[in-house]
C-alpha cells in the first residue's frame, strides 16, 4: 500500500474513526491478469476481504456492471475462509513483493495459544506509526483475549505466512509495547 495511504488508514483506526472504500477492484482492473498491476487477477470476493482487512476499514462500496458482478460481491458474505484468503495470489504477484510486510491476511492461523497473530501486528504496527501507545490502541488490543506474551515461539505461524514475516520477533516486540 502506498506510505500515505497506510499512514491515513492507521490514524483512522487510531482515532475511532471508520473508512468505507470504494474501487475495491481498481474499476475492475484487479480482476483482469491482463490490466492488473500486479500482473495477476483477483476474485471480487479476495479484493472485498483485503480491503475489509485494512485497518479502519468498515465498508466496501462494491461496484456493479451486471447482476452477475453484483451476485459475485454479495457471495462475500457466505464465502468460505478459504475462497477469501488472498494472501496466496499476492505472494505469486509477479509484479509485487510484499516479503516481509504483514498483509493481515490470517494465513498463519491457528496458533496454538489462540493468538490472533494479523490482529496483533496491526495494533503493533499502529503503536510503532505513532511512536507511542494511543489510548484506542491499547483499548482494542486487551480486548483480544489471548496476546503476543502467550507466544511460545514453536514457530508454526511462521511456515504458514506467505510473506515471510518475522513474526515472533513481532511478538516480542508486542509484548514490550503492549505489557503482555
Ligand atoms: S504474519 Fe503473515 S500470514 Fe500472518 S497475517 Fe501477517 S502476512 Fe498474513
Ligand atoms: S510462534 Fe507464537 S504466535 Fe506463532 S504459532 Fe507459535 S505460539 Fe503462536
Amino acid at each position: 500500500m502506498d506510505a500515505d495511504r497506510q499512514a491515513l488508514y492507521e490514524t483512522c483506526q487510531r482515532m475511532g474513526v471508520g473508512i468505507t472504500v470504494m474501487k475495491a477492484f481498481g474499476g475492475g482492473d484487479l480482476l483482469d491478469a491482463s490490466m492488473s498491476p500486479a500482473g495477476k487477477a483477483l476474485t471480487a470476493v479476495q479484493c472485498i476481504h483485503y480491503a475489509l482487512t485494512r485497518p479502519a476499514v468498515a465498508t466496501v462500496l462494491a461496484g456493479a456492471h451486471s447482476l452477475e458482478q453484483l451476485e459475485e460481491s454479495i457471495s462475500y458474505e457466505d464465502a468460505p475462509e478459504a475462497e477469501k484468503d488472498y494472501a496466496g495470489t499476492f505472494a505469486t504477484f509477479p509484479n509485487i513483493s510484499w516479503k516481509g510486510h504483514c498483509m493481515y491476511c490470517s494465513h498463519c492461523a491457528p496458533c496454538p495459544n489462540k493468538i490472533d497473530v494479523a490482529a496483533v501486528t496491526k495494533f503493533l504496527n499502529l503503536a510503532k506509526a505513532q511512536g507511542e501507545v494511543p489510548e484506542t490502541v491499547r483499548e482494542h488490543y486487551g480486548a483480544l483475549g489471548h496476546y503476543a506474551g502467550e507466544c511460545v515461539q514453536c514457530g508454526a505461524c511462521e511456515t504458514r505466512c506467505p510473506f515471510e514475516v518475522s513474526i515472533i520477533e513481532n511478538m516480542k516486540m508486542a509484548k514490550e509495547v503492549f505489557g503482555k
